[in-house]
């Protein structure tokens, strides 16, 4: 399809929407795409009660890829629900204390699959 005004003086070449600049002139840093997340339905996700040195428990989140999933914001999720702090390392959730039972009703109440142990 030719454009609209192609061969009249309104012909202008592409130019980059950012910066305004002729698209062969254009240093615009590519955009970069949405991650694609994958739907929780299709995940396990194998939680873990771990002991830590003191005595402490910890509440584990594992097998989410970091990719798939927008694990800061889930983090955020589990630890409002536990009530309690946490940290994400490594792709893994960590959930001060023992809250497996909440963090299982809370992955599915999401539409993940869990998986103990
Ligand atoms: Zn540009």
């Amino acid at each position: 399809m030719s454009r609209l005004f192609a061969g009249t003086k309104w012909d202008r070449p592409p130019t980059c929407d950012r910066c305004g600049k002729l698209e062969s002139e254009c240093t615009c840093p590519p955009i970069v795409p949405e991650p694609v997340r994958i739907p929780p339905e299709n995940q396990t996700a194998r939680l873990k009660l771990e002991k830590r040195p003191k005595g402490k428990s910890v509440t584990t989140v594992s097998n989410l890829d970091p990719e798939g999933n927008d694990l800061v914001s889930l983090t955020a999720t589990l630890k409002t629900k536990c009530g309690s702090g946490g940290t994400l390392k490594d792709g893994v959730i960590e959930i001060q204390g023992d809250h497996l039972t909440t963090v299982e009703n809370a992955l599915k109440g999401i539409g993940y699959k869990t998986k103990r142990g």
